[in-house]
């Protein structure tokens, strides 16, 4: 459970650390505004992926699924600063398959976390490996991270792509393929 006191505690700290006065009229309510906001963009903390995929259908189809675009918003665990950018999510159904919003809510699961654009990746396939069984998952991310454009080597608009590829989308570079061309297709 998220631990709002704490929250403002830390951020209190955070001010006075860069020089500020927490107790000037702008910041004083910045603390309770970072609490609340940090329960809503860190609310996958205790959220399962196992909710959105629990409830599944049967179905005979074996071919790919793909919810692609999935627009995301997700915080980078190394500087506390935005990344975002779109998710496409695919699967081969082996007799289940999940309503489509289901994946776009896993990928929200996700992403209102701490987070590696890599580690999310891996995370979503698994989970859809883990929840729907298919015989084979494939996850894209493509995001701009604030971390890299706000500081550092500050390049906006470039682009970090991730992917995760699992069972026969591991074993058939045709599949993988056939998954960059759609989500490609307009
Ligand atoms: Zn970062």
């Amino acid at each position: 459970m998220i631990d709002e006191n704490k929250i403002m505690e830390g951020v209190r700290l955070l001010l006075e650390g860069i020089g500020e006065d927490p107790s000037r009229e702008g910041l004083l309510e910045t603390p309770q505004r970072i609490a609340r906001m940090y329960e809503e963009i860190f609310a996958g903390m205790t959220q399962s992926a196992g909710e959105p995929l629990a409830k599944t259908f049967h179905a005979k189809q074996t071919d790919m699924v793909l919810e692609k675009d999935i627009m995301f918003y997700s915080t980078c665990e190394h500087h506390l600063l935005p990344f975002y950018g779109k998710a496409h999510v695919a699967y081969i159904p082996n007799g289940k398959v999940a309503g489509l919003s289901k994946l776009a809510r896993t990928v929200e699961i996700f992403a209102r976390r701490p987070q590696l654009q890599e580690q999310m990746t891996a995370q979503i396939a698994d989970a859809v490996m883990e929840y729907l069984n298919p015989l084979g998952a494939m996850v894209m991310i493509e995001a701009e991270h604030m971390c890299m454009t706000m500081r550092g080597i500050k390049k906006p608009g470039s682009k970090t792509m991730t992917y995760a590829a699992r069972g026969v989308f591991r074993e058939q570079d045709g599949l993988q393929n056939r998954f960059f061309q759609m989500v490609k297709d307009k």
